[in-house]
């Protein structure tokens, strides 16, 4: 019997249980303790930027991140379709409409071309997401942007770490959303984080997350405001991740480069490969199938499964899904991509010899399934 290889994991081999025993031992287990103010302002660094607001998910994160600009009801946010739903709910959850934009063929993320065409005089934003690690072109959405006058938010879920244009995700945006879900580059478990450069929008965003509590004026609510708090626990598995972060960026570039060194240049396959400027994060490392339809691709997935082998298919572009499928709703890329593409295991602690046997697994079975009509 050869061992079981998951898509995902986390590594926690850190100071993980003796940071989460301290809040035992002090008894600061709920949303006020040392590790949430550390793994904030620890959080901030990384970032390069000023204000980081822990929240409970990295789906609150995004909708303090929309309310943090204002929007509401009668406003569109643009956003990839080619995105886990969050991004979109998120959108709802204000009372806004997302408006999906069509995804970029070659590197996944959405397509700075199809941007004009969905502005409408409601738009206020861009919701650029950096999907699997792999940073959005935020210089072309940045001039769409300010050329509109759009806010442009960043949903980093997926790319704690990466860069663009040396700087780290989270710079190219007014606000930017980060996930510590446990198949996320760090984890707490659970767990988010808002950042911004804009010192009002912070004071806004963390009003927001405590209930809407006045800072000065205790049980004073001014506004409706909601319980999106990280508890210590939470924040003391985050600072114990964020210590390693440098040796995980490192190993997962180990894992790309494992799985380039197998995969690159193979005529069936096309791979999400960083520009120059870019230092991606690999959090999954992910294919699409160029001969392949969805039946093709979920039959190539189940002969991987049979031998042990985890992998994830794309997600569903959102516009095909019943809260946001519309008539007039066209990415034609996006729902290409999302019928074709697939995510290979991907965690720290993954062996070279374990990414030979997906490897020669997933050629296998390319040859042994028929190619489909494309
Ligand atoms: C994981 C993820 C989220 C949501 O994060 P949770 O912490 O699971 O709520 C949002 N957007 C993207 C692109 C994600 O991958």
């Amino acid at each position: 019997m050869t061992d079981f290889i998951p898509v995902a994991q986390p590594t926690l081999l850190g100071n993980e249980k003796r940071y989460v025993s301290e809040c035992l031992d002090t008894s600061w287990i709920s949303s006020i303790g040392p590790f949430i103010d550390r793994f904030e302002s620890e959080f901030a660094a990384v970032c390069e930027l000023p204000h980081a607001i822990s929240c409970s998910n990295g789906t609150v994160a995004l909708h303090l991140a929309l309310l943090g600009l204002d929007i509401g009801p009668g406003d569109e946010v643009l956003v990839p379709s080619l995105t886990y739903v969050a991004s979109a709910n998120a959108v709802r959850y204000c009372g806004a409409e997302p408006v999906f934009l069509d995804s970029h063929r070659e590197h996944w993320n959405l397509d700075p071309s199809d941007v004009e065409a969905k502005i409408t005089p409601r738009t206020k934003a861009i919701m650029a997401v950096h999907l699997y690690g792999k940073p959005a072109p935020m210089a072309e959405i940045g001039d769409i942007a300010r050329r509109r006058g759009l806010w442009v938010v960043e949903d980093a879920a997926e790319a704690i770490g990466a860069r663009y244009r040396g700087l780290p995700v989270g710079h190219w945006s007014d606000v930017t959303a980060f996930s510590f879900f446990g198949n996320k580059v760090i984890t707490s478990g659970e767990g988010g984080m808002v950042v911004t450069a804009d010192e009002n929008r912070a004071r806004r965003i963390r009003q927001l997350k405590g209930q809407g509590q006045d800072f000065e004026r205790r049980y004073w609510f001014p506004v409706v405001g909601y319980n999106y708090r990280m508890t210590n626990i939470q924040a003391a598995m985050g600072v114990a991740q964020l210590e390693q972060l440098p040796s995980f960026l490192t190993a997962r570039q180990e894992i790309e480069a494992w799985y380039l060194e197998e995969l690159a240049g193979h005529p069936q396959l096309a791979l999400q490969v960083a520009a120059p400027d870019e230092q991606r994060v690999c959090w999954l490392f992910s294919l699409v199938l160029r001969k392949a339809d969805e039946a093709r691709r979920d039959a190539l997935m189940a002969r991987l499964r049979s031998q042990g082998i985890d992998s994830r298919p794309f997600f569903y572009p959102c516009h095909v899904l019943p809260p946001y499928r519309s008539a007039d709703s066209s990415c034609p890329h996006a729902e290409w991509l999302g019928a074709r593409g697939l995510s290979l295991p991907t965690w720290i602690g993954l062996e070279r010899r374990q990414i030979r046997r997906v490897c020669s697994a997933l050629l296998s079975a390319l040859d042994e399934l028929p190619p489909a009509e494309t």
